[in-house]
């Protein structure tokens, strides 16, 4: 079967390899140009907490261990008082149960590498999708470009053109809801070629109502995640005003962000949105539509499950094809089930932000184990 994924992301990619393990020919519209051939866009270097949940999907495949082999395992979390004291949470008693600290970038080249190596995958770059036609599976492409599909799957992402076409037929339901929050990313170099902190933990700074995280770097930098309401990203609007609120609020970091201020001022902020849409498939006369990923169920990135999520998806609908005999109307049909798993983690992400920032500094003396020294 000609199967036509949009988005060439991390789900998107990983898709495909699970559809060429079934013998399917998949092409992958990307609009982006090949991100092996340059670096990550500047200023947004998310990288991801990868657990067990997409380690399995990869595991499936054999790309776990190449694909581990440049993330850092954090076996707990490591909180960060107001006054710079330490204190370790681990995730579970044994150290092994780790999640593991990948950039997203490297992640999605790896997947690259994976799908373009397997015969069957070809990925067309510099493809944006700008319309598609879901009872003739009609593809437009930004300058004019058309391909004509019988199975479309959306892995565009949050803001998936595949599902903004959905989203106009009737029985197609729709929701996007927007965190007051935004979030910016700042660096933390290394120190005298080491890590400034320590890289086998998931660094937060809970506030009450804001936050940072950091999470390790294999180039021994940490890349800091502010999540803060939109407001105060706002009101620090100059140097001092930045610096001085790092002072009081992130005094131990502060000495280890040199570029804190330009990195504040040209860093973007980003939004934080919940998406869902029901049903993810559409089949109208000659095409099927389909969404995965957070093309299907954007979360906020508070349980770090987002890209997890996406690759249990893969895992989901090969079992759906197998089910399905590899009839794609029907696998997607079997496939709204997952729905169901979906919701539950938008749910239990937005908890985890208050959890995150708020709980687990109250419970700091109670539950960790306190460091002398970072
Ligand atoms: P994307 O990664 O968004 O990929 C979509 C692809 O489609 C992109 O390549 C894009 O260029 C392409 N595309 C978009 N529109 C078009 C179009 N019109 N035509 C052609 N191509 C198009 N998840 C975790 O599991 N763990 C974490 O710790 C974690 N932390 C996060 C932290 C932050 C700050 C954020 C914002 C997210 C985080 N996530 C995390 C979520 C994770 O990044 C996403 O869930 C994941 O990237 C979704 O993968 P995807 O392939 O569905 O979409």
């Amino acid at each position: 079967m000609e199967v036509t994924i949009v988005g060439a992301g991390l789900v998107g990619c990983l898709l495909a390899c699970f559809l060429a393990r079934r013998g399917h020919h998949v092409t992958l519209y990307e609009r982006r140009p090949d991100p092996r051939e340059r670096g990550p866009h500047g200023g947004r270097s998310i990288n991801l907490a990868i657990s067990e949940r997409g380690i399995d999907a990869l595991r499936r495949l054999g790309l776990d261990t190449k694909v581990l082999r440049a993330a850092l395992p954090m076996p707990g979390r490591m909180m960060h008082a107001p006054d710079g004291t330490l204190t370790f949470q681990p995730y579970s008693a044994d150290r092994r149960h780790a999640i593991n600290s990948i950039g997203r970038a490297e992640l999605n080249k790896e997947l690259l590498d994976a799908a373009t190596a397997l015969p069957g995958v070809r990925v067309r770059f510099g493809h944006r999708l700008t319309a598609l036609d879901e009872r003739t599976g009609r593809l437009e492409f930004a300058g004019g470009r058309v391909h004509d599909a019988q199975v479309v799957i959306g892995a565009d992402g949050a803001y998936s053109a595949v599902r903004a076409r959905l989203q106009q037929l009737p029985g197609v339901s729709f929701s996007q809801d927007y965190l007051d929050y935004g979030y910016k990313e700042l660096s933390i170099p290394p120190r005298d070629g080491r890590f400034a902190m320590d890289p086998a933990a998931l660094h937060i700074w809970p506030r009450g109502r804001s936050m940072m995280i950091a999470l390790p770097n294999a180039d021994r930098s940490f890349t800091c995640t502010l999540f803060w309401p939109h407001e105060s990203l706002a009101a620090l609007d100059s140097p001092q005003r930045i610096r001085t609120y790092f002072a009081e609020h992130y005094p131990d970091a502060l000495g280890l962000m040199p570029d804190l201020v330009t990195d504040y001022l040209d860093n973007p902020v980003g939004h934080l949105v919940t998406m869902r849409c029901s049903p993810w498939h559409v089949t109208t006369g000659a095409a099927t539509v389909g969404l995965v990923g957070d093309a299907a169920h954007a979360i906020v990135p508070f349980y770090g499950q987002g890209a997890n999520c996406g690759f249990e998806d893969c895992v989901e609908l090969d079992r759906c094809l197998n089910e399905a005999k590899d009839d794609f109307t029907k696998a997607l049909e079997l496939f709204e089930r997952r729905k169901a798993d979906t919701d539950v983690i938008a749910r239990l992400a937005l908890d985890n932000f208050v959890e995150m920032r708020d709980k687990v500094g109250s419970r700091m003396f109670l539950a960790g184990k306190r460091v002398e020294h970072a």
